[in-house]
């Protein structure tokens, strides 16, 4: 079509000399400087084209095409730029300068569309056209003059592209100094760019489609495949590999159809895709690779460790995972053959613990734990839980402290996954238990008669003889269980609800009492208190936090406290209460018991008994 256009050109032009011909006023020299002038110009564009088609790599074909048109019209630069009118967003894609201009693609992203809409009406309107100095009527007073005077452009000649009779972008020349006046080559070149284009698009969708899942938006295995051959050629300085599986996703699916199956799979690659897109693999039905290259060995421990506290507070993310750092050029595929035995072993384990209510104990790091324990290197803080309405303290949470090398305090988030993970959690949970113990023993001689609460990681519940162990504690330390309440998250849930019920059938007979720790965080689950009976609910943080600014955070915390009323959960506490304010309104709004820095922050145990003395 382009060369019927050329050609009908090039007949015009014939006929126009007929004409002047006629009147006698164009010299036959004049005739033949105007056909090669359209014949050099029927060359250029072919040059163009063939260098748009021949060329197999799509960046380089398009930065060869604008040169070759820069050069025709002698200009400071030749550019195409993109339009997305969902976005309303514009971007420079491919850009040309001559050899003494600054290029200023990367400055030119995400331009408001709106700041083109004079060139976009001309364009509906007229086609391709030539501003030959920046006048009001072709760029306005706003942004787009600012942005052309900015880099010294003068004039320009532009064009649109049509893809699939859309305006999808158009080509740009600034500056042409030649030729200005043969806008027919550069409305030429349009129809086989936009074509490009699309092509381009195309093979770029098509590559996504092949290297991503398209459940998950991660890369899949043929971009794992691809990036493994990658590293065996190029070995890495060090690499952390992270393999990870989910848990009976198969029987999941089974039980609850496969959209239910599709969620939970989305759900683990969106806290993995946190690493950072290009580092997450979907390799299998339901497995996840994470490699991490150049990272420092510390760095990788600490984000496998906020990474698999993410997925174990989130209920509906139940895996097994493992984890490998090597440096020194390590052969990647065998690294990540480790990572996943290490997580098969994981899995073993979780099956072992479904079926028999197991636990097993990597070597190691429980090693480590005993020996810490048995050093003094861990201690437990008491934090006040208070009556609200009188004041009064009614008991106390048992938490955990771990005494670094300068005898400096470590908060308990910073080893309690570590500790879960290793399978080394419930040493920990009976070291504090035990020491609680042995303190009330005390108390309860000096007539300070409290209930302590104490954190059990799931994890330790799912010990076979968990009941025997903590009551041969109780005997012990002569401690009636009734002053014991055991405080759980709602990752219990994890664990089977008919497991979990006579669990705590067992252990309230003996008279322990329960408590949902964390309620209203981030994940929790209303289904957690349908099968479920607890004493007390604790209100998380979150909850608190907002009280006094957020009037719907007033509403939902009132609603909380009525609904535990009503489905007869016999306390409610606030945890976390820092303000007055906050107190005020629990007060009001009935809240029976509270815990926070606004009474005390934890405290060691001396301190808490002056605590008790002076309430
Ligand atoms: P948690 O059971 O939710 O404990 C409450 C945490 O909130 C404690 O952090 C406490 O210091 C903090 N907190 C209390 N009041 C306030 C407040 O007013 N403002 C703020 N900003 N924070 C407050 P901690 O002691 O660092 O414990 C963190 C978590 O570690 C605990 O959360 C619990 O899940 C776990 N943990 C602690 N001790 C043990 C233990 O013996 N066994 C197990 N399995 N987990 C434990
Ligand atoms: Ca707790
Ligand atoms: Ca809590």
């Amino acid at each position: 079509m382009i060369f019927e256009e050329m050609n009908s050109c090039v007949e015009g032009q014939k006929k126009d000399s007929y004409d002047t011909d006629n009147n006698s006023l164009m010299s036959q020299e004049e005739q033949m400087r105007r056909l090669s002038d359209k014949l050099t110009m029927e060359e250029v564009l072919l040059d163009c084209i063939g260098s748009l088609s021949m060329e197999d790599d799509y960046d380089k074909a398009f930065d060869r095409f604008l040169e070759k048109l820069g050069k025709y019209y002698r200009a400071d630069r030749a550019y195409i730029y993109k339009m997305d009118f969902d976005s309303k967003l514009a971007h420079n894609a491919y850009e040309w300068c001559a050899p003494h201009v600054r290029d200023r693609k990367k400055k030119l992203k995400n331009l408001p569309v709106d700041v083109l809409s004079k060139w976009i009406e001309k364009f509906e309107r007229d086609g391709e056209f030539y501003i030959s100095s920046l006048t009001e009527e072709m760029v306005g007073n706003g942004e787009l003059r600012e942005i052309l005077e900015r880099q010294g452009t003068e004039s320009l000649m532009l064009a649109p592209l049509y893809i699939d009779k859309e305006m999808a972008g158009f080509l740009a020349l600034d500056d042409p100094s030649i030729n200005t006046d043969r806008l027919t080559l550069l409305q030429a070149t349009t129809s086989f760019v936009a074509e490009e284009m699309k092509k381009y698009e195309l093979i770029q969708e098509l590559e996504y489609v092949c290297h991503t899942d398209l459940l998950t938006r991660i890369p899949n295995r043929n971009q794992y495949r691809e990036d493994l051959h990658y590293y065996e050629m190029n070995p890495p300085e060090s690499i952390g590999v992270i393999y990870i599986d989910i848990n009976g996703l198969k029987l999941l699916n089974d039980s609850f159809g496969h959209k239910y199956g599709d969620r939970i799979l989305v759900t683990v690659a969106d806290i993995l895709k946190q690493l950072g897109r290009n580092h997450v693999y979907r390799v299998g039905g339901d497995e996840f690779v994470v490699l991490l290259e150049g990272i420092a060995k510390t760095q990788f421990n600490s984000v496998f460790l906020s990474l698999k506290k993410e997925l174990d507070a989130n209920p509906d993310c139940d895996v097994s995972m493992g984890s490998v750092w090597a440096e020194g050029e390590p052969d990647v595929i065998s690294q990540i053959t480790k990572a996943d035995e290490q997580m098969y072993a994981e899995k073993q384990s979780y099956y072992k613990n479904m079926l028999r209510g197991g636990q097993t104990v990597r070597a190691g790091a429980s090693g480590e734990v005993v020996r810490e324990l048995d050093t003094d290197r861990f201690v437990v803080f008491y934090q006040p839980q208070v009556d609200i309405k009188t004041g009064r303290v009614i008991g106390a949470e048992a938490l955990i402290r771990k005494l670094g090398e300068n005898d400096e305090i470590i908060s308990p988030d910073n080893f309690i996954p570590y500790c879960e993970m290793e399978g080394v959690i419930r040493h920990l949970d009976l070291f504090v238990f035990r020491t609680v113990c042995r303190h009330m023993e005390l108390w309860q001689k000096n007539n300070m008669d409290l209930k302590i609460a104490v954190n059990f990681s799931r994890v330790t519940l799912m010990e076979s003889d968990i009941v025997d162990t903590i009551l041969r504690i109780c005997r012990r330390y002569h401690i009636a269980p009734e002053h014991i309440a055991i405080e759980v998250t709602e990752s219990i849930s994890k664990m089977s609800v008919d497991h979990l019920n006579q669990l705590f059938d067992d252990l309230r007979g003996h008279g322990f009492t329960f408590a949902l720790d964390d309620f209203g965080s981030k994940y929790s689950n209303l289904s957690i208190l349908n099968h479920m009976d607890f004493d007390t609910v604790k209100l998380d943080k979150t909850l608190v936090d907002q009280l006094v600014d957020n009037r719907k955070s007033r509403s939902i915390m009132k609603n909380i406290i009525r609904m535990c009323d009503e489905i007869q959960v016999k306390h409610v506490l606030a945890e976390g209460i820092e303000t007055k304010e906050q107190m005020e309104l629990l007060r009001d709004y009935a809240c029976e018991y509270g815990q926070g820095y606004f009474y005390s922050r934890p405290i060691p145990v001396e301190e808490f008994e002056r605590f008790v003395e002076r309430n």
